[in-house]
């Protein structure tokens, strides 16, 4: 059921250039800086007339060689990096996924969960198409063609307004680039300039990257269209109050980005600020697992008072340990990229900071592997509230019975990771760190933490939250 309902579009980064004429290389390096977002797979298409792809399994550095921007030439182009869980890794699934009929090209990625994804598919497939892929981008590529009407503004949001959870899409035809945002913005997307071109991405440090400016984020329920003749905006959806994805200020984004115009690692370091506040610790420093929970360690050292130390090196050259597919390899993985340093953990009491436990293995790793070097002591405080419940708008948050939270008291999970105490940052203590000014950050969706689902259960569509 669970796998009916997330589609393969998971986390990932999307990117877009129109009016450039080194739309691929820029869309390179865009996708380039965004490369946390997603390491499975990565494409460009470009639009010359035609539209051209190049894409493939892996890392951006893999997938692109210089040789390749030879056969992309073009003043527009959409890129896109792919997280995937389900679905696979297979090549197929790689986007942006290009379609052709009636002489119309149009190149589609996205980042984010189409809910009624399955139902769509079978709805589709019942009136005669054939899909290709198990991916939900195709579903809205066939949504987008099906009124026989051409690509344009209204057979695109005639297509959007049948799909429901959270998607920021971005759209490419030899005409125009489109990027659309689901209705209470769950995603991140924002527009940027470069001289005359816009600029589309899923994260502000694609811009800064790149040298443009950021001009604003695509609002919630609104359609952009780009062309030559400039940029239009149609909104497809009454707006709601902003959801913004709470994981991406704990996790998930850069922190050089801004984040509905707020920069991310200030959001952390005010995590752990409060964290400290809400759950001293009698410790002798204040670690962070790199790379995610340095800003939050770095806040919570500065609030309590106590130094702030490199506890633990991380090996550069290792994957996201997340994305491995099996537990096994996924402890293995956490063992490639992290060590102590015992010179400076040997004999100590430690914070140990760290930005989410989802399954605990990697805490659990971390303390173990603390301990080992001698620490005398280490108490894990986590710069996010528990993690309860999974996510269904496109964030790998695996199952109920996977999440630790789920299933353990605080004192158990104390015990099965190994730890001398284990504390999480309140919801309230997450929201003052986020929300700043409610009149532009508005509200934010920690449906993971809380159960509480902003795009509710799509009765129509007959989806049913399993939690
Ligand atoms: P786990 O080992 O399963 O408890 O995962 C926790 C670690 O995964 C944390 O240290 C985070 O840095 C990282 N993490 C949190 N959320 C995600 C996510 N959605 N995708 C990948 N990694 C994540």
């Amino acid at each position: 059921m669970l796998a009916e309902m997330k589609g393969i579009n998971e986390e990932c980064g999307v990117f877009g250039i129109w009016g450039h004429e080194k739309s691929a290389e820029l869309t390179y390096y865009g996708l380039h800086s965004m490369q946390h977002r997603g390491q499975e797979g990565a494409g460009v298409v470009v639009s010359d007339g035609e539209l051209k792809a190049h894409k493939g399994l892996g890392l951006v550095n893999d997938v692109f060689k210089q040789a390749d921007f030879s056969k992309l030439s073009g003043d527009a182009a959409i890129g896109h990096v792919r997280y995937a869980t389900q679905g696979g890794s297979a090549e197929e699934n790689v986007q942006p996924l290009v379609f052709r009929s009636q002489n119309e090209g149009m190149a589609l990625a996205h980042n984010g969960n189409i809910m009624n994804a399955e139902t769509l598919r079978s709805e589709l497939e019942g009136q005669g198409s054939i899909l290709q892929t198990p991916s939900d981008t195709e579903v809205l590529a066939h949504l987008i063609k099906r009124r026989g009407m051409g690509l344009n503004e209204t057979s695109i949001t005639d297509a959007i307004n049948q799909i429901t959870g959270a998607y920021a899409f971005v759209i490419l035809t030899e005409e125009k680039m489109y990027a659309a945002l689901d209705p209470i913005g769950i995603r991140p997307l924002s527009i940027g300039k470069l001289g005359d071109a816009y600029v589309v991405a899923s994260e502000t440090c694609a811009f800064d990257q790149i040298g443009a400016a950021f001009e604003r984020e695509v609002l919630p329920g609104e359609l952009v269209t780009i062309s030559d003749e400039g940029i239009a905006s149609t909104r497809f959806a009454m707006r709601g109050q902003r959801k913004m994805c709470a994981m991406e200020y704990v996790y998930l984004s850069r922190p050089d980005s801004d984040v509905n115009e707020m920069n991310v690692h200030a959001s952390r370091k005010l995590m752990g600020k409060e964290l400290a506040e809400e759950s001293p610790a009698d410790a002798d420093m204040v670690i962070g697992v790199p790379d995610s929970s340095i800003s939050s360690a770095i806040g919570y050292a500065e609030a309590s008072g106590l130094p702030y130390e490199m506890g633990i090196i991380k090996n550069r050259y290792v994957g996201r340990t997340f994305i491995k597919p099996s537990q096994e390899l996924r402890e293995q993985g956490v063992k490639l990229k992290l060590a102590p340093v015992r010179g400076i953990v040997e004999g100590k009491r430690i914070a140990m900071i760290d930005d989410s436990i989802i399954r605990g293995t990697t805490s659990k790793w971390i303390v173990h592997m603390l301990k080992q070097a001698g620490a005398a002591e280490v108490h894990v405080r986590i710069a996010s509230p528990s993690i309860q419940h999974p996510c269904y708008y496109g964030i790998d948050m695996s199952t109920r019975d996977e999440l630790i939270a789920a299933n353990y008291t605080i004192d158990k999970i104390s015990e099965m990771i190994g730890a001398d105490s284990v504390a999480y940052l309140s919801e309230a203590g997450l929201e003052k760190a986020i929300v700043k000014d409610k009149t532009i950050h508005q509200g934010i969706c920690m449906a993971c933490m809380t159960g509480n689902y902003p795009v509710k259960k799509n009765s129509e569509h007959g989806v049913v939250f399993r939690s």
